[in-house]
């Protein structure tokens, strides 16, 4: 079934035209200030980093400035690596120039528990160490194991543990949108 339409293809696009602004506020990443840290968005796969592609496009769109841009596989990191069926490494690219006292902004499609979050504070810290480190998210859906929020939402959406989001990219799906789905 299709599911519970959340977000249109015109608001997945507005969402991540928000978000962009939104990131330039907040770090004033065109301030042209000697002092504002260099922003990295690293995305988190698959996703993530589609998303955070295109919050690089908007941003420099927007601002004329265009952030560095990198991915961030946090496979190694789960703490449930055990329990979890095989799933092939995605790839980590680290922008030239490095994290090394930049802004780091993690983008991923979907907050839920927040141990994906988690295992990326882990992977960055073998990256080296940012200035600081925000979160951008498309959905936040509750359901939080962990003393952990995001910086940047698209959409808030309180679910029920057995429903489930699917997030259609047109990178990856063929079309954008946003549908809730009940187990
Ligand atoms: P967490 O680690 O916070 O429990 O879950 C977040 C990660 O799992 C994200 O990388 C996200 O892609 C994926 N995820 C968790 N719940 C959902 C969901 O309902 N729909 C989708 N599409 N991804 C989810
Ligand atoms: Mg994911």
């Amino acid at each position: 079934a299709a599911g519970r339409e959340l977000l249109s293809p015109s608001d997945v696009t507005r969402t991540v035209a928000r978000i962009a602004h939104q990131i330039i506020e907040k770090t004033a990443l065109d301030s042209g200030d000697a002092d504002a840290p260099r922003v990295v968005l690293m995305g988190i796969p698959t996703r993530g980093t589609t998303l955070a592609n295109r919050l690089a496009d908007k941003i420099e769109e927007f601002s004329g400035v265009r952030p560095a841009l990198g991915s961030l596989d946090i496979t190694l990191y789960r703490d449930d690596l055990r329990s979890r069926p095989h799933r092939p490494l995605e790839r980590t690219s680290v922008p030239d120039g490095g994290i090394e006292n930049s802004l780091v902004v993690l983008v991923d499609d979907v907050l839920f528990s927040g141990r994906t979050v988690r295992a990326a504070l882990d992977g960055l810290r073998d990256l080296g160490r940012p200035r600081a480190v925000q979160l951008a998210v498309l959905i936040d859906r509750g359901h939080r194991e962990l003393p952990i929020r995001a910086d940047y939402v698209g959409k808030n959406v309180p679910t029920s543990r057995a429903e489930d989001i699917s997030v259609l990219m047109i990178e990856h799906d063929g079309r954008d949108g946003v549908y809730l789905h009940q187990e």
